[in-house]
This record gives structure tokens, sequence and C-alpha cells, in this order.
């Protein structure tokens, strides 16, 4: 089956830092978590330098935000949780960091990948795009087209037994260009649990407020209460997928 509502085998979210896929896409993972997809969590950096307390180093930084998302990802359903430990606020989509992603690709397989919009670069009046954001954007998508499914591109992986995947689908969070439109009703909760375990981002702010207000913004008009929103691009079309990969699992709501 095709169209809006489906349930991927598995999916791979690939961010910048610890608390982007909490605020971008933790519903709709949870939703495919309890549908039973196999979730996995690619971070490109560590948020290391998002503690700015008197006395913190990165690296204490690192280990808090670390177990943070650990937990975070617990919350939602992940089963799996990937820290590319590059430097936070300096992230840059190299070749070296496209090489890390084609590595996980091909190491976890995912029918769907899930990252950011790369072209985003203002946000209302008030926001600029975080590079970082950007930079992971770009190398996600770099890496999963063509990088991941082309044999004869980081062929040294076929060492490792890491071959070719080619990814189903790869849904973009952002703010433009939105035309998949996931319900996220039912793990509303979830996404805001998951968000609170980064408690050293919260300090005394509950996100359930801002959460509940942005995200049924984005479901208006549409018969949901509540939605995350994607630009979704297909990149294997159902027959040729079904054929390697067995039969699409339709949506269970
Ligand atoms: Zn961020």
């Amino acid at each position: 089956m095709s169209g809006t509502f489906y349930t991927p085998q598995s999916a791979m979210a690939i961010y910048a830092h610890p608390d982007d896929i909490e605020f971008g896409c933790a519903g709709t993972l949870a939703r495919w978590a309890k549908n039973g997809a196999r979730i996995v969590y690619v971070l490109c950096t560590s948020g290391e330098v998002g503690i700015a307390e008197p006395g913190m180093t990165k690296a204490r930084a690192t280990a808090i935000r670390e177990e943070e998302t650990r937990q975070a990802a617990k919350i939602a359903g992940a089963s799996d949780v990937v820290f590319l430990r590059e430097p936070d606020g300096l992230l840059e989509a190299t070749l070296n960091v496209r090489g890390k992603l084609v590595r996980e690709i091909r190491r976890f397989r995912p029918e769907v990948v899930l990252t950011g919009d790369p072209t985003v670069l203002w946000g209302r009046e008030n926001y600029i795009n975080h590079p970082d954001h950007r930079a992971a954007a770009t190398a996600a998508l770099d890496a999963i087209f063509p990088a991941a499914g082309q044999p004869n591109l980081f062929e040294e992986f076929e060492k490792e037994g890491l071959r070719a995947h080619k990814t189903r689908k790869v849904y973009v969070s952002g703010w433009s260009q939105n035309e998949v439109f996931v319900n996220i009703n039912d793990t509303i909760d979830i996404k805001i649990e998951a968000l609170r375990a980064h408690k050293s981002q919260m300090k005394n702010w509950d996100p359930a407020d801002r959460i509940r207000l942005w995200t049924s913004e984005t479901a208006r008009g549409k018969e949901m209460q509540y939605a995350e929103a994607y630009r979704v691009i297909t990149l294997v079309d159902d027959e040729t997928w079904e054929k390697t990969h067995g039969e699409i699992l339709p949506d269970q709501q």
C-alpha cells in the first residue's frame, strides 16, 4: 500500500542535537514504535555546548546529554541510539560525516529515514535555523542518496559486511512545503514526556503547553488534534520494495 498513513518496519532519525528529534518527530516515531517498527536515533553531535553553567565541561555535558537522549529514546520506544560525536555548534556536512551516516544506514537498513530540511534558513521573524540543523540535514540526504544505496560508493564498508542499502522513503521535517501530516493524537503525551527527559535544556520550563500549541497549529484543518508534518520523498516504489523487503505494513490506526 502507499499513501500518507502507514507504518514502516524500521525508521532512522538523523538530527544534529540531542533534543531535535523530540521537537521534530518523536510523536511520529512513538506511533510507529507502538505499531511494531524498529526505531533508531542517530545524533550527529552530543549537544556538548548546550549546557552553559559555570564549571561545566564539554566532557561532562556530553555525558549528561547522551544519558538524557537515551532516556528520551526509551520513552518513545526507540531501540538504538548512535552518537557520531561531531563537534556541537561546528557541525559540517563533510564527506567524513557523510561516510559515518552511510555506515549507520547500511548497518540498520531503515525503511524510512527522517531528517530536517537543509533549505530552511529563516523561521518566522525571530529565528535563524541553526547551522548544525542545516548541516545534519544536508549530510543525511547526501548519505541517503546516492551514497548508501550505491555499491560503488563507500565500497570499503563492504569488507565489514555493510552492503549498499536504498532507503524507501525520506521524511523531511521543518517549516516549509509540508504535505504529509502524521496524526500524533495518541502519542502527544509521549512526545512531551520524551522532551522532558532533556532536563538540562528544560530548566524550569515545562514544554507541554508549547508542544500542544505547535502540534495543534500543524494539525489545523486536518481531521486530527495534534500532528507532525513532513515533506515525504519516495525513493523506492512499493512494488520494488516489496520484492526485496516483504509486504509494506498498513497503519494500525
Ligand atoms: Zn537543535
